[in-house]
C-alpha cells in the first residue's frame, strides 16, 4: 500500500514511530496529484514547495523530541473559500481569480499551529453556491468513481480530492449540504459541526447564519482528528460558541448498544432513489443488530426546507456580495463610464450567472414589498423546523436519513434546470436551517459502482455521538474503497 492511500490516523503512528519521514509522505501524496490530477481536476492552486518545506521542519521538531499533535506533517487538502494567507483564495470566482489573503482563517491558524501540512486550495462552486462544482469560473471537478459524474458540491475539490487520495484529509464548508453531500457521492466521510463550533472567521461568508467549516476524510476516525484541532472558541467570530470541546478520535467509540435512532418518515419518500433508500434502511439495520434501538419519527416541516433554505442563503448572500464592487479588493471591470457604471460592469463581469441569480432573488425577498410574504415567512419556518428537531430529540440520540436522493449525475445533466440542482439539498438543508451537526459516511455502492451515505444528525454540540455512531456503522460497512483511477 502506497503512502497517500492510508488514512491520517495510521499516517500519524507511522509518523510519531519515526517509520516514515512527512517529507516522504508529503512528497508521495504530490506524486499522487501528478498522476491522477488531470482526471480528477480537484485542486485550484497547489502548494508544493511550501509543503516540502513545512513537512521538513515538521520532521526536524519531531527528531528534536518537540511534543507534537496528531496532525503534525500529515497533508491536508484546504477548500478555497477559507483565507490561506500568501496562498492565492479564489472561492472559484473570476472576482477573486488574483486573491492573495494577508491572513490566516482562524482555522488555518489552528491547522498549521497543529504541524497540518497544506498541498493547496480545492475548487468548488463559486462563492459555493451550488450542487456540482459545475458552477466553478475555472473548471468542473471530476467524481474519481467515474470521471463523467460530478463529486458533488460546493465542496467539490475537497471531497474528489480525498477519494482520489490526492489529500489525506481535508476542510470543506457547509451551507445547505456542501460538505455531506459530496462526501456522499464521492465516498468519503464528511461532518458538518454544530453552527458555532467551528470559528468562521476568514471564512469568505456565503450565508453567515448558515456557514460551517468542516471536515473531510476517508474514515471516521481522522474526521474526528481534524474536527479535535478545528473545534473551539475564537472571540474573533461572534457567534462562536463559548464552550469546551472534547477530543473526539481519543474519545471514538464503538458502542452503540441503546443508542436511540429516529428514521424519520419525510427523507424516504418521493423522489428517493430506491436503491438510495434500501441502503439507507440497511445500514440502519445493521445497527439495530449491534444494539440500537431504531424508531419511525415524524418532521413534518421537511417540505418546506428547500424554500424557506434557499430563500433565507439567497438573502444572506445578496447582503454578503455586495463588498464586491470593484474597489477595496478582487476584480475590476476595464471599461467604463463613471462610478455606477463601474459598480455595474465589475458585478456583471466578475459573477458566474447562479451567484447572479441568488444575488437577485436574495434582493427581491428582503426588498420592502416582498420582505412578509418571503423573508419573514422562511424565517418563521426556520423556527418551526428547528422546534421540530428539538421535540425529537427528547426521544432519539440520532436521526439517520440519506445524505443524497441519489447516486453522482453526469456532468451537465441538471446545469438548465436550476430546481433541479436545488432538489438534490433535500436531505441536508435541514441541518442548517436549525444549525445542528451531521455525518455523512459511505453505506453502499450501486450497479455502476457509484457510493451512497448515510446521514446522521444530531442535536446541538453532540459531535461525539454522531462520530461514535458512525464509527460504529463503518466498523460493520468496511468503510472506504479506493476507486480506480
Ligand atoms: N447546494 C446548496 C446551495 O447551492 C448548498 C451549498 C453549500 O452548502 N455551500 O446553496
Amino acid at each position: 500500500m502506497e503512502l497517500y492511500e492510508k488514512n491520517a490516523w495510521e499516517l500519524s503512528e507511522m509518523l510519531k514511530s519515526k517509520e516514515i519521514s512527512s517529507a516522504e509522505l508529503t512528497r508521495s501524496v504530490f506524486d499522487r496529484i501528478k498522476s491522477v490530477e488531470d482526471k480528477v481536476d480537484a485542486y485550484l492552486t497547489l502548494n508544493e514547495e511550501n509543503a516540502i518545506e513545512t513537512a521538513s521542519e515538521i520532521d526536524k521538531k519531531r527528531l528534536a523530541g518537540d511534543q507534537l499533535s496528531d496532525l503534525a506533517g500529515i497533508p491536508v487538502g484546504i477548500k478555497d473559500n477559507i483565507s490561506t494567507k500568501g496562498l492565492r483564495t479564489t472561492c472559484a470566482s473570476k472576482m477573486l481569480e488574483n486573491y492573495v489573503p494577508p491572513f490566516n482563517a482562524t482555522v488555518m491558524d489552528k491547522m498549521t499551529n497543529a504541524g497540518a501540512v497544506i498541498t493547496g486550495k480545492l475548487n468548488m462552486d463559486e462563492f459555493a453556491m451550488g450542487s456540482s462544482t459545475e458552477n466553478s469560473y475555472f473548471k468542473p471537478t471530476r467524481n474519481p468513481f467515474d470521471t463523467e459524474r460530478i463529486p458533488g458540491g460546493s465542496s467539490g475539490g475537497s471531497a474528489a480530492s480525498v477519494a482520489a487520495c490526492e489529500a489525506v484529509v481535508s476542510l470543506g464548508s457547509d451551507t445547505g449540504g456542501s460538505i455531506r453531500q459530496p462526501a456522499s457521492y464521492c465516498g468519503v466521510v464528511g461532518l458538518k459541526p454544530t453552527y458555532g463550533s467551528v470559528s468562521r472567521y476568514g471564512l469568505v461568508a456565503f450565508a453567515s447564519s448558515l456557514d460551517q467549516i468542516g471536515p473531510l476524510g476517508r474514515c471516521v476516525k481522522d474526521v474526528a482528528m481534524v474536527q479535535s484541532v478545528i473545534a473551539g472558541h475564537d472571540g474573533m467570530d461572534a457567534t462562536s460558541a463559548y464552550r469546551e470541546y472534547p477530543d473526539y478520535a481519543a474519545a471514538l467509540n464503538a458502542d452503540i448498544d441503546g443508542l436511540r435512532i429516529g428514521l424519520p418518515k419525510e427523507y424516504f419518500g418521493e423522489g428517493i432513489d430506491p436503491f438510495v433508500k434500501q441502503s439507507v434502511l440497511n445500514a440502519v439495520k445493521e445497527m439495530e443488530k449491534q444494539g440500537a434501538v431504531v424508531k419511525e419519527i415524524s418532521l413534518p416541516s421537511t417540505d418546506y426546507a428547500l424554500s424557506s433554505y434557499y430563500i433565507i442563503s439567497s438573502a444572506e448572500a445578496s447582503s454578503n456580495l455586495a463588498r464586491y464592487d470593484g474597489v477595496r479588493y478582487g476584480f475590476r471591470a476595464e471599461n467604463y463610464d463613471g462610478l455606477v457604471d463601474m459598480y455595474e460592469r465589475t458585478r456583471s463581469e466578475g459573477f458566474g450567472d447562479e451567484v447572479k441569480r441568488r444575488i437577485m432573488l436574495g434582493t427581491f425577498v428582503l426588498s420592502s414589498g416582498f420582505y412578509d410574504a418571503y423573508y419573514k415567512k422562511a424565517k418563521l419556518l426556520q423556527r418551526r423546523i428547528l422546534g421540530e428537531f428539538t421535540s425529537q430529540f427528547r426521544d432519539v440520540d440520532v436521526i439517520a436519513t440519506p445524505t443524497v436522493p441519489t447516486t453522482a449525475f453526469k456532468i451537465g445533466e441538471n446545469t438548465d434546470d436550476p430546481l433541479k440542482m436545488y432538489a438534490t439539498d433535500i436531505c441536508t438543508v435541514t441541518v442548517n436551517i436549525a444549525g445542528l451537526p451531521a455525518i455523512s459516511v459511505p453505506c453502499a455502492y450501486d450497479e455502476k459502482g457509484l457510493p451512497a451515505g448515510l446521514q446522521l444528525i444530531g442535536n446541538k454540540f453532540t459531535e461525539q455521538t454522531l462520530l461514535n455512531a458512525a464509527y460504529a456503522y463503518e466498523c460493520i460497512s468496511g468503510g472506504f474503497r479506493k476507486p480506480e483511477l
